[in-house]
């Protein structure tokens, strides 16, 4: 059958064969390639690694990658995407992207904290000053903007502490000023808080969360409307080396179907378990972004759409940490551990009054990422773990 005259070991890495064309199906084809391979000279010569028209080279994208950008970029009703190894790096490419020497960057202070370690960063090692400002600020953010002020950082909502920011008004401020707002728009997955249509003009996501859905894979995204703030974002992830392994990015994609589905069931979970505990005697306050005693109510009512699986509550000032450290220990289907998006559940607690500059109140502060289990069986089980106290 062959007439290869190749010897073995050739053959071992060079064939001619190639698969008939036309095959086709759901998933978005999982594409290996540090090396990408041109035709001849000029078409090696004749590609742009900014242009998503061709390809370069595996850290400029492949199929699989460029397939992902662009879906969530429509998801986001964005016209570019950046894809970063995990929404930190998403962060810092955003950062270092649009920061240099001498410039001011805005953050809140309910931040989510590997942010402001790198705000920190900057301002220690870069020459780059990182000042805070309170979340619920809104337009009050003006007097905060100075000169050299290139970029505000938003996060809708905290992450922690769920303080709902009024996106429209700190925008408007800042625009009013030449400043470029960026929204951590993580945990409405990008689809119950219209980023760019609320004025934000970079939308950066934890993929990590709801759009893998499946507590295994870390990634980020960074998407834009504008070219040229695409084009700079693109110079950063090249020149910081972000590349996305293929095989995470097909995980990704696998969980975009689902995500609306996903998203919902764990806010309609989250509801449920909020619900209850709000009427503990043990809890102070919940705050979750569609309940009334959550800073910032109003305004999720008046921008979003929805509300996922992540709140906090406060305890009441009568119980000390090592008590509430108790109930989560006492947890059997919640686990212990960080980020949320999957299908378990999970609890931590957050020493929020060291997290804090301007935080009212002792009472200890944890933190409930509702999965996807029946929400009754989760409420039994903070009931029994309740019983400790
Ligand atoms: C998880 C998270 C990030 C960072 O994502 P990683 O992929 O874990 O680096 C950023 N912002 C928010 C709000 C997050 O929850």
């Amino acid at each position: 059958m062959t007439t290869d005259k190749k010897s073995l070991q050739t053959k071992l890495i060079h064939s001619d064969y190639t698969p008939p064309e036309g095959f086709a199906a759901f998933p978005t084809a999982i594409h290996h390639a540090s090396t990408v391979l041109f035709k001849n000279v000029a078409a090696l010569r004749s590609r742009n690694w900014q242009e998503k028209t061709g390809y370069t080279y595996g850290l400029h994208g492949t199929p699989t990658t460029f397939t992902l950008e662009a879906r969530l970029a429509a998801i986001e009703q964005g016209e570019h995407c950046v894809l970063a190894p995990s929404g930190l790096a998403a962060i810092a490419m955003v950062d270092l992207a649009l920061l240099k020497s001498g410039d001011d960057v805005l953050l809140p202070d309910n931040v989510y904290n590997p942010n402001r370690e790198m705000g920190n960063w900057l301002e220690r090692d870069f020459g780059i000053t990182a000042r805070y400002y309170d979340p619920l600020t809104g337009a009050g953010i003006a007097e905060l903007i100075q000169q050299n002020t290139r970029l505000v950082w938003t996060e809708a909502p905290g992450s922690v502490s769920m303080e709902v920011p009024d996106i429209p008004a700190i925008c408007r401020a800042a625009h009013e000023r030449g400043v470029l707002v960026a929204l951590d728009n993580t945990w409405a997955a990008g689809i119950a808080f219209a980023g760019f249509d609320h004025g934000a003009d970079i939308v950066m996501q934890a993929l990590t969360k709801y759009q893998s859905g499946g507590s295994d894979v870390l990634m980020g995204a960074v998407i834009t409307r504008d070219r040229e703030l695409h084009h700079r974002l693109e110079l950063a992830h090249m020149r910081l080396g972000l590349g996305v392994g293929a095989d995470d990015a097909y995980l990704v994609l696998r969980g975009l179907a689902t995500l609306k589905l996903r998203f919902d069931a764990h806010d309609a979970g989250a509801r449920k378990v909020a619900a209850w505990l709000k009427d503990r005697p043990e809890i102070s306050r919940v705050l979750h972004p569609a309940f009334a005693d959550c800073p910032g109510h109003e305004i999720w009512k008046r921008d979003f759409s929805g509300a996922g699986g992540l709140f906090s509550v406060i305890f009441d000032e009568r119980y000390t940490e090592a008590q509430t450290d108790r109930v989560i220990d006492a947890l059997k289907m919640f686990k212990i551990g960080y980020s949320w998006g999957g299908a378990g559940s999970l609890c931590v607690p957050y020493q929020i009054q060291t997290m804090r500059k301007a935080w009212q109140g002792n009472g200890q502060l944890v933190r409930f990422n509702i999965g996807l289990e029946d929400p009754l069986d989760l409420i039994a089980d903070i009931e029994q773990a309740l019983a400790v106290l």
